[in-house]
């Protein structure tokens, strides 16, 4: 089985989510490939990986979903699989590619149980399902933070234009307002520091939550209801519905430990909560915890490192 990676948009490097989705897909047990946007020479030094198709034409330069899922799909007649990673970018791209094969994406896996049949979470990780796709052909999305990363050194895979159908003419990109930060990324952080709705507004969520996690050169993430009250933006959501993390260390301060916000972060190595209410739910999952006044707790935590 010849499987086709699609790797993330990572500007002139190799995202650690395609590192993941790279070793999801050489389970599969076939030649792994990988389709890129750019940055061909640093995907094809990934170790274990056959060939890299790079499409670096305009059209597909700011990864727009209506133009690349058509180029993926045009090369799936070479493929018995395609996995990208269960990232916004891949959960853009993918259903679409689905639609235009006319199979079923299976989404989301955690692991490859054979062939066709894979683990995935549902009901907001309370449960583990096993699916077995009856599809001649298999859309994938991977959750990253699930599967070990491939060695990005090593490799040498050969490298090879893709033409592709180019613009589809159905969008067009008009400009990104990114956030420049020096932070790591959410998603492959050691270290996370995650605020709740009890920071009260922006500016203290900056206050009590910053210091700390410059302290511990930690990654910020938050609760849906900080998010949604304003304090940070929505790329900083953690959960369900937000971003799924499984750092080292996840220290959340004034979350209570809903549901959904734990389905994105109860698979940390340690949790550290510090919450006022010794019933907040957070303290189930948490390895260490601490019943406090977050705006006492979180400065002294901060002095004493
Ligand atoms: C379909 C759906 C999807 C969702 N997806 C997500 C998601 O992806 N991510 C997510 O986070 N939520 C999600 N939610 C929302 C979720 O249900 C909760 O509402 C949300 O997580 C609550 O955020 P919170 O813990 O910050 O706020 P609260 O539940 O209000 O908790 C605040 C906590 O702060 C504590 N606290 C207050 N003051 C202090 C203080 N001074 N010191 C210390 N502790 C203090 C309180 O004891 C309390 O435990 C989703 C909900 C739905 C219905």
């Amino acid at each position: 089985m010849t499987v086709l990676v699609f790797a993330e948009p990572h500007g002139d490097s190799v995202s650690d989510a395609t590192l993941a989705t790279v070793t999801a897909a050489a389970a599969l047990g076939g030649p792994v490939h990988i389709l890129a946007l750019g940055a061909g020479d640093a995907h094809a030094s990934i170790a274990g990986v056959e060939k890299v198709i790079v499409a670096d034409d305009a059209a597909y330069a700011n990864g727009l979903a209506e133009n690349v899922a058509p180029l993926i799909s045009g090369l799936m007649d070479g493929y018995d699989a395609v996995l990208a990673p269960a990232t916004t970018t891949g959960k853009n791209i993918m259903p679409r590619v689905a639609a235009q094969l006319d199979v079923m994406q299976v989404s989301d896996i955690i692991s490859v149980e054979g062939p066709k049949t894979f683990k995935r979470p549902i009901y907001a990780g309370n449960a583990i399902a096993t699916v077995e796709s009856s599809d001649a052909k298999l859309v994938i999305t991977v959750r990253t933070t699930a599967f070990d990363k491939a060695a990005a050194e090593g490799g040498s895979a050969a490298v090879e234009a893709a033409a592709g159908p180019g613009d589809a003419g159905l969008s067009s990109f008009v400009g990104l307002d990114a956030v420049e930060s020096d932070r790591p990324e959410l998603t492959s952080a050691g270290i996370i520091v995650s605020g709740g709705r009890a920071l009260k507004d922006g500016p203290t969520f900056e206050q009590y939550i910053t210091p700390l996690a410059d302290k511990l050169g930690a990654a910020i993430g938050a609760s849906r209801a900080a998010v949604d009250a304003g304090y940070v933006p929505n790329d900083y959501q953690v959960g369900q519905t937000g971003k799924i993390v499984a750092p080292d260390v996840y220290i959340a301060i004034g979350i209570s430990g809903a549901i959904q916000h734990l389905a994105g972060m109860k698979d940390s190595k340690t949790i550290v909560a510090i919450n006022k209410d010794p019933d907040a739910p957070i303290f189930q999952v948490a390895d260490i915890g601490l019943v406090a006044d977050l705006f006492n707790a979180v400065p002294e935590l901060t002095e004493k490192l």
